[in-house]
């Protein structure tokens, strides 16, 4: 039997299969991305005159650890406001002004992010709380996005791992539909409130320590699907203490290393969400792990209704089971 589940993050029903023994599911491994092989890495320590200027480097002077760069092709660019015009009744448009950045996880070409060390993972998090607070103080910006694509299939183009921040002049619709999601919640903070309550049934805890607690939410949309909840109540991401962003970004790093270990080297998305700057609550920072398993078909493109496969209990089950391979001696 399938089960209804609600989102009551976005508001959006998903279908669980909530079948122990259901359909037999092999997972593909990542595609290779096919590399341009006459033209070096541009993320690779050495090349780095094939990127513009960077950014922001972070470690120590002419050996840079974490780098973020402006985007060759950028999706948002230039400091035009967000001004609507109507071309038409049906001819609406406004100028994408905005920032497209790319934020290099790390010099090594084949370090994903469960392979970085701890202070890696703490310097990726600062340098993407550094980007947004940067983004926040310009002048007609109001939202910035943070994602990782690992994978072909998960739309990375570039094998070299690497995130991308974008900082943009609207605030968009899956944000404002999450914003809405906190504000119907009554009593308590949303996410707060799923902290407690995962914790209180505890059979979809994927990874807990004191700061951050990661579960295969009860409303997961896609296999093994992860929501990264850091502990203390905070909107904004760019605001978070130092101890939270190390501590989220070690947790990243473990549960993709079981993904890895469980499912074996996967497509996926890390989406950071964080509130827009000037509209700070009600909301509680978080982050995404979307494992590129399943292809959105027509019937999730017709309805928007997520038909999960593979039911998070099971999924947390198999995840949390897993140790780190140098512990099995
Ligand atoms: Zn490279
Ligand atoms: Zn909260
Ligand atoms: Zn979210």
């Amino acid at each position: 039997m399938n089960q209804l589940r609600l989102d009551p993050l976005t508001g959006r029903w998903v279908v669980v299969s909530t079948d122990r023994a259901g359909r037999p599911m092999a997972f593909s491994p990542m595609a290779p991305i096919q590399a341009d092989q006459t033209r070096p890495c541009p993320f690779c320590a050495g090349n780095e005159e094939a990127t513009p200027p960077a950014l922001e480097t972070y470690g120590p002077e002419g050996h840079w650890r974490v780098r973020v760069v402006p985007n060759l092709y950028p999706a948002f660019e230039g400091s035009d406001p967000f001004v609507v015009t109507n071309r038409g009744p049906v001819f609406t448009q406004a100028t994408a002004g905005g920032i497209h950045e790319v934020l290099v996880l790390s010099p090594d070409h084949g370090r994903s992010w469960s392979m970085l060390g701890d202070d890696q993972t703490h310097l990726v998090m600062e340098a993407i709380r550094d980007r947004i607070d940067a983004h926040s103080t310009i002048p007609g910006l109001r939202y910035s996005q943070a994602i990782v694509n690992s994978g072909r299939e998960a739309g990375a183009s570039l094998e070299h791992p690497h995130g991308q921040l974008l900082g943009m002049s609207f605030v968009p619709r899956e944000l404002v539909e999450e914003q809405a999601g906190f504000a119907r919640f009554a009593g308590r903070c949303l996410l707060c409130t799923t902290v407690d309550a995962e914790e209180d049934v505890g059979h979809r805890v994927v990874y807990a320590d004191e700061r951050v607690l990661v579960i295969c939410p009860f409303w997961s949309g896609s296999p093994y699907e992860m929501l990264v909840i850091p502990r203390s109540h905070g909107a904004h991401l760019h605001h978070a203490t130092p101890a939270d962003l190390g501590a989220v970004g070690i947790a990243l790093k473990t549960v993709l290393g079981r993904l890895a270990e469980s499912v074996g080297d996967v497509a996926y998305n890390l989406v950071f969400h964080s509130a827009p700057y000037r509209a700070p609550e009600p909301y509680h920072w978080h982050v995404h792990v979307v494992p590129k398993l399943t292809t959105v078909a027509g019937f999730e493109l017709g309805t928007g209704v997520l038909i999960n496969i593979m039911n998070p209990e099971e999924a947390a089950t198999t995840l949390a089971a897993r140790v780190p391979a140098s512990a099995h001696g």
